[in-house]
């Protein structure tokens, strides 16, 4: 059993540079560097889970076996509660192969289209959350997961041209612009991704 010390390198189980240059600014601080799955020459597992910890979870673990080092993925999207949670696990798959949000967006105003009709002559909106879980695991295959959630509403058209994703159609909980129109510092500082990072830290002072 390998103890769960953290020193040295930490894999990212993920081949997006950008993402894996945040985690090693976050990580930096407790002596960890980050160093990708990708350049471990890791095949990328298929994210076959049906909900975002468990994606991110056999991400990790799969990373941290064939690394036989310490591992973190995370996996993240849009909920929305009256589409049953779609578009959910499968937010980034919803922007098609050409990865066009546009289209993805586009999708979820058509598909709540019937459903919402009459609240949004009303004047309200769809609820709406973001959700990121961060998998640790360990190279004995153990896993813990810090899930981070931010609350809002949907608003269309797509405002703003900050940000990715979802970003133009979603409005945090009590703020009149979308995540689109916001500085990124300011949805840094109150994003879903934020709040599981924040979870994340605490566990690594833990294990200092
Ligand atoms: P993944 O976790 O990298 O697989 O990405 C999931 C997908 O969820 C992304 O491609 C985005 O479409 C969406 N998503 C996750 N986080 C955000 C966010 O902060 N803003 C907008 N869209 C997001």
């Amino acid at each position: 059993m390998h103890s769960r010390t953290l020193t040295g390198k930490l894999v990212i189980a993920s081949h997006n540079p950008g993402k894996i240059r945040e985690i090693d600014d976050l990580i930096a601080p407790f002596g960890l560097e980050a160093i990708s799955a990708g350049a471990l020459g890791l095949p990328e597992p298929e994210e076959t889970g049906t909900s975002f910890a468990a994606n991110a979870e056999l991400k990790a673990v799969a990373a941290a076996i064939g690394a036989n080092l310490p591992a973190l993925a995370d996996d993240s999207g849009l909920v929305v509660p009256a589409l049953d949670g779609a578009p959910g696990i499968y937010s980034a798959r919803w922007a098609g192969p050409q990865k066009d949000f546009s289209v993805a967006m586009a999708r979820v105003e058509q598909e709540l289209g019937d459903r919402t009709a009459l609240a949004q002559r009303n004047g309200s909106h769809a609820n709406a959350y973001f959700v990121c879980a961060l998998a640790l695991a360990w190279p004995d295959g153990s896993v813990e997961v810090f899930e981070g959630r931010v609350e809002g509403e949907l608003t269309f058209p797509p405002r703003g041209d900050r940000g990715f994703g979802y970003d133009p159609i979603f409005l945090p909980q009590g703020d009149s612009r979308t995540f689109g129109e916001m500085p990124p510092a300011e949805k840094h500082a109150i994003s879903h991704r934020a709040r599981a990072f924040a979870q994340l830290k605490r566990r690594l002072e833990d294990l200092q």
